[in-house]
């Protein structure tokens, strides 16, 4: 299976830095996807080749012009017939893992950035597929976007990552954030690693990660937890520590709010 992405862009030169590197550079040399940069401005007309004008309305900034755009991609969607056709922008959904992982079960996408005030909006309506937005805020123009969502949909590409598994256990796949990691040294810098992690036990260090992953989403993403289905061990877990919370709690009201800091 190969992913082909044809990005529409104002700068095609972002893009081979993107390509050539690390284990997007792995899966377009093991042929897995293939990363087209085309840029807006040859499908434009006249000497200057004008890819924006000002808005109707008037108000600030500029936008880029239906027509370069349009041929673009028909351009492209000549090529690939079936293509899904993205634009990147503030005003789209959220990209997660789970689109991620619906966009690697494309065979054709094509990317359009946006530059300046944004695209005009029958453009939008007829020619795009879907719009993306990749977070609460606002870039300069479409291109990072669309390196941060393909390199997403490429990692869940099977065989683009080497071991196999890794996919399936990183934060997010589960509705959890991943244990933390540690690597040589034991001792660094006087802090050392969690003793369990160097016992070779497996079972222990499953366990481990386990509680790790949880209290790391409970701490910091306790909006992933919503709904999500809990094992067995994930629930005895959960158990332990409302017990230890519910003691803090009691502590606190016999011995007042220095308990806490007493304690540890
Ligand atoms: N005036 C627009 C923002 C334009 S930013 C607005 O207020 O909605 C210029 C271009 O950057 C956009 O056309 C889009 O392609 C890209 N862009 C900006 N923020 C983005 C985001 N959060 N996600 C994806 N693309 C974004």
């Amino acid at each position: 299976m190969i992913v082909n992405f044809v990005v529409l862009t104002l700068f095609p030169l972002m893009f081979p830095a993107f390509a050539g590197h690390g284990i997007v550079r792995r899966a377009v040399e093991q042929g897995l996807v293939d990363i087209e940069a085309l840029n807006i401005r040859d499908f434009a007309e006249g000497r200057h080749s004008t890819t924006d004008d000002r808005p109707y309305g008037g108000g600030n900034g500029m936008v880029l012009k239906p027509e370069p755009l349009a041929k673009a991609i028909r351009a492209a969607k000549e090529v690939h017939t079936d293509a899904k056709v993205v634009f990147l922008g503030p005003r789209g959904r959220l990209f997660d893992q789970e689109k991620a992982a619906r966009l690697a079960g494309e065979k054709d996408i094509i990317m359009v950035c946006g530059r300046y005030e944004g695209i005009d909006e029958r453009i939008a309506a007829t020619l795009i597929d879907e719009e993306i937005s990749i977070g609460d805020y606002i870039l300069s123009g479409g291109e990072t976007a669309a390196m941060v969502v393909m390199d997403a949909i490429i990692r869940l590409i099977p065989g683009a990552l080497g071991n196999e598994s890794s996919a399936e256990q990183e934060s997010f796949s589960n509705q959890l954030l991943e244990h933390s990691h540690f690597t040589r040294p034991p001792v660094f810098e006087g802090m050392e690693t969690p003793e369990i992690l160097l016992s070779g036990d497996h079972g222990k260090i499953d366990q481990w990660r386990t509680r790790a992953s949880l209290l790391y989403t409970l701490a910091n993403r306790p909006d992933l937890l919503e709904g999500r289905e809990f094992s067995k061990e994930e629930i005895t877990i959960l158990e332990n520590w409302g017990r230890q919370i519910a003691d803090i709690i009691r502590t606190q009201g016999l011995h007042g709010p220095d308990a806490l800091s007493r304690n540890r």
